[in-house]
């Protein structure tokens, strides 16, 4: 079966935490709206596309066409902290923690997480971009902000086998979010109070 229903499903099963029965509901929801509806959808995605870039330092996602400049508005801010680095995995966990108000400094994204156990490690992450920030940078302290569950963790135990070789030659603190996060808790899900109790326990590895 290869008709635009089936094709659609398809790609909504490849969305995270989307099972074969809910992408269906989503293409059949698709279809019961107005055609204006999928139209605004088809052109949001075409925008995306267009209006869309990674930032060359921090690698989120921001509004970078339109600004033409390849550089974030929080990595181009005078005001932030130079001096401080943290990493998160994903773009949502910044955008979490910079609602928060609890941290002023700057970014890196990795860009997903490292299963335990996982044999190609540096295909998971943006291993060889985040040498080539530190190597840049030289941050005084860097902040591993990843989930804490066995994947977050484990993520975490390999960027530092991978900040190894620069501590010695740049000797920055690497200090580890405070673990108010409770065992399970995205950083994603976790709301400001949590995240500033977090940054505020953070521990020196
Ligand atoms: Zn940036």
């Amino acid at each position: 079966m290869h008709d635009a229903i089936s094709k659609l499903a398809e790609v909504f099963v490849q969305f995270p935490g989307i099972g074969k029965r809910q992408a269906k509901r989503f293409v059949y929801f698709l279809l019961a709206q107005d055609a204006s509806f999928r139209e605004d959808l088809a052109k949001l995605i075409r925008e995306l596309q267009n209006d869309i870039a990674s930032c060359v330092q921090c690698h989120r996602f921001f509004v970078g066409r339109k600004t033409q400049s390849d550089v974030c508005d929080i990595c181009s801010d005078p005001a932030r902290d130079k001096t401080a680095l943290m990493i998160v995995e994903k773009d949502v966990d910044l955008e979490n923690i910079e609602s928060s108000g609890a941290y002023n400094g700057r970014y890196f994204v990795l860009g997903g997480t490292v299963p335990v156990l996982d044999e190609a490690p540096e295909h998971r992450v943006r291993a060889k971009e985040l040498q080539e920030r530190i190597e840049s940078d030289t941050p005084k302290e860097i902040i591993l902000a990843t989930s804490a569950h066995p994947e977050g963790e484990n993520t975490a135990e390999y960027v530092r086998t991978l900040l190894a070789p620069f501590q010695e030659k740049h000797s920055f603190s690497l200090s580890l979010l405070g673990r108010g996060l409770s065992t399970g808790t995205e950083l994603e899900y976790s709301d400001a109070d949590t995240i500033k109790n977090a940054f505020e326990n953070r521990s020196t590895t």
